[in-house]
């Protein structure tokens, strides 16, 4: 993908161009998000499909603004080390009349000192541009909430302890309803979640596969019974 991703890079101008390729996109994974979103019913049909909420950097306490401000000025610090010199792009003033560029590049791979003004600007080619320092918490909280993206790993929609209860994830109150896949994780797992969900899938459908088809049957046929339930 990298030599796909640098082709629209390299029909800048070079100068730019070599910049842009060695620009830094920096990221700070959220493990343990404390804001919550929501997925909510809008109907009892089916088809209607619910209003979702990811809610991001709505915790109250803004220990989700605080972590990431906190990773970016550790990845900064990094950019910073003598061991990073060769990776990391740094502004440079190119002369290129100002229409060539958009304002999100230009502040990107010139800094602020194109525009006159003293330059307290980080010297690392950042996309997109970081606030300019000395920067408000409320200057920093608009651009989180301007330049955040999501890794696609949601949960805790139908969370045990809450919605399920039991050995067989049983939804409260009713009887033969379960549920097993990503929703069913209190908190968001640390790491990639999609073995954890596979092997709760299999472990409840071993569980009422055991159940429904007796202990003779589950230990002639079904393949990858938990020794326990085996032996029993
Ligand atoms: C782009 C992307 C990349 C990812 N990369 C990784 C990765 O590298 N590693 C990793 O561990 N995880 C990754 N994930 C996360 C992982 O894919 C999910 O956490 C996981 O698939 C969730 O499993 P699930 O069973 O809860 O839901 P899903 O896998 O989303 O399954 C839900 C199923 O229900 C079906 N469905 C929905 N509505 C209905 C309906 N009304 N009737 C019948 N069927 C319905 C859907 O078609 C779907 O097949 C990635 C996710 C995305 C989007």
């Amino acid at each position: 993908m990298k030599s796909v991703m640098r082709y629209p890079h390299n029909q800048q101008p070079s100068a730019l161009a070599d910049n842009i390729n060695n620009a830094m996109d920096i990221l700070v994974l959220q493990h343990e998000a404390n804001s919550r979103g929501f997925v909510e019913a809008q109907s009892l049909d089916p088809a209607q499909p619910p209003r979702v909420s990811a809610n991001y950097f709505a915790d109250k306490e803004k220990r989700d603004y605080h972590n990431q401000w906190r990773g970016i000025q550790e990845l900064l610090k990094i950019a910073g080390t003598k061991a990073m010199e060769p990776w990391v792009g740094r502004k440079t003033e190119v002369p290129i009349p100002d229409a060539a560029l958009s304002e999100g590049l230009k502040c990107a791979l010139l800094g602020e000192g194109i525009r006159g003004t003293v330059s307290q600007d980080n010297p690392y080619t950042v996309i997109p541009c970081l606030p300019l320092e000395p920067a408000t918490n409320e200057e920093w909280d608009a651009w989180f909430k301007e330049h955040h993206v999501s890794s696609y790993h949601y949960f805790g929609t139908a969370p045990y302890g809450t919605v399920l209860e039991g050995r067989e994830f049983t939804v409260k109150g009713t009887t033969g309803l379960h549920v097993v896949d990503a929703s069913i994780f209190p908190n968001p797992t640390r790491v990639n979640p999609q073995h954890m969900i596979m092997a709760m899938g299999h472990y409840l459908g071993t569980m009422l596969g055991y159940r429904e088809a007796g202990h003779a049957a589950l230990k002639s046929k079904v393949v990858g019974v938990p020794a326990t339930h085996a032996e029993a």
